[in-house]
């Protein structure tokens, strides 16, 4: 069995005091456990908009969440100003998670009745809002993973994808991308991005290994592999959400 100690990853949190919607801010605490766990030492730092003085390069993994139109567009043009940067780290395989309104942003565009946001056009993506809102429980199947995806949806936005990306997950129940593609959420290098919200991850522990496996395997070439969890419970929630919608 592997040993894990000794081995440390920063986790950089954007803008959690603007986009933080259903707890989003729950993904980083599941992240931190399941390194510690392990004897991973986990360093999270936060960018807010009263302190933007991070430095990109030294992440190992980037979370930005979802919020409402309006906070989205202040953390749209506050990245706006970091765009090369955070272009050149995704580009270099570095681990970018994005959930809802932080995933819209990563693409071309966010147009909604009133105005067109522009994004930071890191992804082949562009996305835009419709009358309805899309709100539902939601069961993906992904072939990563054995298990499948869990979570919770509610947007506006309809997201478009361009042949340079493709989807994170097949929709078996609930909206995904458009309401009418079958796919949702985007997979792009070690970029994951999806509109599933809240604590995501403590639902879905493969997803969540797999995000700190391509982080630890970036920053350690030759890492021998995460150090297996008693998942028992996480499992439970995972298949009596997914027995409920998938029969
Ligand atoms: N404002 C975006 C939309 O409605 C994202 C919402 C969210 O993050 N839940 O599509």
């Amino acid at each position: 069995m592997p040993d894990n100690s000794g081995y440390s990853i920063k986790i950089v949190h954007l803008y959690p005091d603007l986009l933080n919607l259903y707890g989003d801010r729950g993904n980083i605490a599941c992240m931190q456990k399941r390194l510690e766990w392990r004897g991973i030492r986990a360093d999270i730092e936060t960018c807010t908009n009263k302190d933007h003085s991070i430095d990109l390069k030294s992440a190992d993994i980037i979370f930005v969440g979802g919020g409402s139109d309006r906070e989205q567009e202040i953390v749209c043009n506050l990245l706006l100003k970091k765009k090369d940067e955070l272009k050149t780290y995704v580009e270099s395989g570095g681990v970018l998670v994005a959930v809802c309104g932080g995933y819209q942003l990563l693409g071309k565009y966010y147009k909604t009745a009133a105005t067109k946001i522009e994004g930071l056009d890191i992804l082949d993506i562009y996305t835009d809002s419709g009358d309805t809102r899309l709100i539902s429980n939601v069961v993906l199947e992904c072939d990563k993973f054995d298990m499948p995806i869990v979570g919770f949806e509610n947007h506006a936005g309809r997201t478009y994808l361009g042949e340079g990306v493709t989807p994170l997950g097949k929709v078996r129940y609930g909206n995904g991308n458009t309401g009418d593609s079958g796919y949702e959420g985007v997979l792009y290098k070690n970029v994951i991005a999806t509109y599933l919200h809240g604590p995501l991850l403590p639902k879905n522990p493969q997803l969540c290994d797999y995000i700190l496996l391509r982080a630890l395997e970036r920053k350690y070439p030759g890492f021998e592999g995460l150090k297996p969890l008693d998942d028992s419970l996480e499992e439970t929630a995972n298949s009596y959400i997914a027995g409920k919608y998938v029969k």
